[in-house]
């Protein structure tokens, strides 16, 4: 990866939570610890790319954390500071870290958040719809000027209970990044491969299926592919891999000339790698140092592990 490429990249709009989290790990309990998918993916997004974040947080959220995120080229003129509190989510892991439990979501100032873009992100070209509400992501693009790739997370909540809305979102966009099991409730397959041809057809022309430890896959109409996840010796915390993964993925697309193949084949490798790293503190911490050449490195370690 060229250091010079960010410079030349174009910006790319993330809405999503930006959270207090209470986290129960293996290693200890960390309360008060930043997160939110759209600070995950960020975090991530911003070391390839401008971005700007669409959120919420309550009188309680400290400007020093802003800061932090304008420090890394992060736009936030489109997080509001509404009066109430943050939003605060708990969780439990086991002690494999391979399962979680919520203990506790206070919506708190989230509850009626509305996306409300400001006009310099109307013509942003990359736009992140982060697992909000879909009546909330599609008045994101109700604003939006036509931008050159939209990519969408959701969860089982939203495909559960708002099924009719989730999939007038997916008519509009262009890549779904979901997990495994998100997918086969989506489609109600629980074959992989039907189920995302199943789901490309209400809408995406792509589809990155999130298999946590077992890497991640891409399809579209002609090809599968897969990237490994790298094993990893340290796990600490596994909160918002996956809205890092998405993070990355995007951020490196907006900083690529063209959308081709190859180029979207190389942005999954790097997703996967960037978001190994976030495995492995607390919190979006990691990201917050990661270096390229640290990405360089693990790209060319994960790049070899499936290669003959
Ligand atoms: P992930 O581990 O990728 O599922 O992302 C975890 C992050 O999502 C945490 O930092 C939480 O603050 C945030 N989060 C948890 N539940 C919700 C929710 N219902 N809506 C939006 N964000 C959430």
């Amino acid at each position: 990866m060229n250091p010079n490429s960010r410079n030349r990249a174009q910006p790319l709009l993330i809405v999503g939570s930006v959270a207090f989290d209470d986290l129960e790990l293996p290693s200890g309990s960390f309360p008060n610890t930043l997160g939110g998918a759209a600070t995950y993916a960020a975090h991530a997004a911003s070391l390839f790319a401008p971005v700007q974040v669409v959120g919420v947080v309550g009188e309680d959220f400290p400007e020093s954390v802003l800061e932090g995120l304008r420090s890394r080229g992060v736009d936030t003129a489109g997080i509001e500071r509404r009066a109430g509190k943050t939003f605060r989510w708990a969780g439990r892991y086991a002690d494999n870290l391979g399962s979680r439990t919520t203990l506790d979501t206070q919506l708190n100032v989230f509850a009626d958040f509305r996306p409300r873009l400001p006009e310099s992100y109307r013509d942003t070209p990359f736009v992140m719809l982060g697992n909000i509400q879909p009546a909330l992501q599609l008045e994101v693009l109700a604003q939006a000027k036509s931008p050159r790739l939209v990519a969408a997370d959701t969860m089982n909540f939203w495909i559960s209970g708002e099924r009719p809305a989730l999939c007038e979102v997916l008519a509009k966009v262009d890549l779904l990044v979901i997990n495994d099991e998100e997918l086969r409730q989506l489609a109600e397959d629980h074959n992989i491969k039907r189920a995302a041809r199943y789901v490309m057809g209400l809408g995406p022309k792509r589809l990155i299926v999130k298999r946590g430890e077992y890497g991640a896959l891409l399809f579209d109409q002609n090809s599968t592919f897969f990237a490994p996840a790298y094993p990893l010796e340290t796990e600490v915390d596994p909160t918002g891999a996956g809205d890092t993964f998405a993070g990355a993925l995007l951020g490196y697309l907006a900083q690529s000339d063209g959308l081709d193949e190859g180029t979207i084949r190389r942005a999954v490798m790097i997703a996967a790698t960037v978001a190994s790293f976030c495995i492995e503190d607390v919190g979006p911490k990691r990201l917050a140092t990661l270096t390229q050449t640290e990405i360089a490195q693990r790209l060319e370690e994960l790049s070899s592990l499936v290669r003959l």
